[in-house]
Formats: structure tokens, C-alpha cells, sequence
């Protein structure tokens, strides 16, 4: 026991050398900010708390943090992946090409843009529009764990497979997601293809709109009860 205890206090000696106080500061920094950002009452209070969050690599080569957009009340959140580059430049998720058409499939299914609350994964863009890694996810994933909880929506729609397995913490493939109601914490949540993938496969958006259908009669049926 003892020979653990010394080896133990040799790698913090030997941490505080090469380091110096860095390594303890940046983890006291953290943890800090992680027992602070639970205590968020509302999505503009948590947003103040995070947004200069650098917990992963991802902090350091973004231009602007992405929290999220939309009604803080919604009754459907619509989660992506991460920011692409033109998200990262305006700090809005799902803008350009790809976030019109995600405007577009939501509003044939009769749901404007501002109904809805959007937001993704990683709040920073991977660089390269990379998948996020691993590591990054589960720093970042807290963070939108409690933006459910505060919105608590009656329907989740998950765009793109990096989303869906980030959120369920699974390595499926879309086409094991496709078409099944799932939950997510209680919530009722579907997963559809990411807009991004639909303007590289316009075959892929018939699926898409089958998809999205669906969503629709399950939320009305929803609201009915
Ligand atoms: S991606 Fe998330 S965890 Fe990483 S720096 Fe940005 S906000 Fe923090």
C-alpha cells in the first residue's frame, strides 16, 4: 500500500516538474466550471458559462463557440453534429447550403426554423470538418445534456450518424437507426441523414422525407395525447 501511496506522490512530483501549477490550475478550472454550468436555470445563463470553454483541443482552433439557436421552449430540438465553417465564422449552427436545407425539410414537415431549437454536438468546429473524436465528444456531450434538460422538448430529431452514435454513446450504422422511434432520456427521438449528406446524395433525400414524415405523425400523435 505504501509502495502505491510513494509512487502515486512521485507522479504528482513528477507532474508539478514538467507542468509546474498548469496542470493543477487547468483542472481546478475545470471541474469548477463543470459543477457551475449544472447549476444553469436558463439556455442564456449556460451559454455565459461555457462559451469560453477551451476543455478540449477544439477550443483552441475555433473562431466562434456555437451554443445553439432557436425558441429556448421548443418542443422539438434538432440535433447535428458539430459546426462547419461557415458555422464556426458566425457562431450559428446550421447556416449555409446545408442549414437551408435543413430550414427547408422542416418546414414540409410545418415546422418553422425559430419553432424548433438547433444545436450540435461539439459546440467548436472539428478542424477540416473532421468527425469530432472521441475525447472531444464527452467533454463537450454535458453541455448538451443540459440544454435538454432545460428545453425538455417532447421529440428529439437526430441529423447524421455521428450524432445519433454521440448521443447514444453507440457504434450503429444509420440504417439500424432509420425509421425506429427511440429515447433519449424519455424523450422520443429519430434519426434522419445529415443535410450536408443529402446535397452530396440528392438520391438519399426520398429516405429523408420518409423519415421526417414520420417524425411528424409521431409528434402530432404527441400533442393529441
Ligand atoms: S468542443 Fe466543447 S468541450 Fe471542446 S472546447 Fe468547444 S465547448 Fe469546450
Amino acid at each position: 500500500m505504501s509502495e502505491l501511496k510513494n509512487k502515486i506522490i512521485q507522479a504528482l512530483i513528477d507532474q508539478k516538474n514538467i507542468f509546474g501549477d498548469e496542470l493543477l490550475e487547468n483542472i481546478t478550472r475545470k471541474t469548477k466550471m463543470e459543477k457551475s454550468f449544472q447549476d444553469a436555470k436558463s439556455l442564456d445563463e449556460l451559454n455565459k458559462m461555457i462559451c469560453n470553454c477551451t476543455n478540449c483541443v477544439l477550443g483552441d482552433t475555433r473562431t466562434k463557440f456555437v451554443f445553439g439557436t432557436g425558441n429556448p421552449e421548443a418542443e422539438v430540438v434538432v440535433i447535428g453534429e458539430g459546426p462547419g465553417s461557415e458555422e464556426d465564422q458566425q457562431g450559428v449552427p446550421f447556416v449555409g447550403r446545408a442549414g437551408q436545407l435543413l430550414t427547408d425539410i422542416l418546414k414540409a414537415i410545418k415546422f418553422e426554423r425559430d419553432e424548433v431549437y438547433i444545436c450540435n454536438i461539439v459546440k467548436c468546429r472539428p478542424p477540416g470538418n473532421r468527425n469530432p473524436l472521441p475525447d472531444e465528444v464527452s467533454e463537450c456531450i454535458p453541455y448538451l445534456h443540459k440544454q435538454i434538460e432545460l428545453i425538455k422538448p417532447k421529440m428529439i430529431l437526430c441529423v447524421g450518424l455521428v450524432a445519433a452514435n454521440s448521443l447514444f454513446n453507440k457504434k450503429e450504422s444509420l440504417a439500424n437507426y432509420r425509421g425506429n422511434v427511440l429515447e433519449f432520456r424519455g424523450i422520443k427521438t429519430m434519426v434522419t441523414y445529415h443535410p450536408a449528406a443529402l446535397l452530396r446524395n440528392p438520391n438519399w433525400k426520398r429516405g429523408c422525407w420518409e423519415d421526417v414524415k414520420k417524425f411528424r405523425s409521431l409528434f402530432d400523435e404527441l400533442k393529441s395525447n
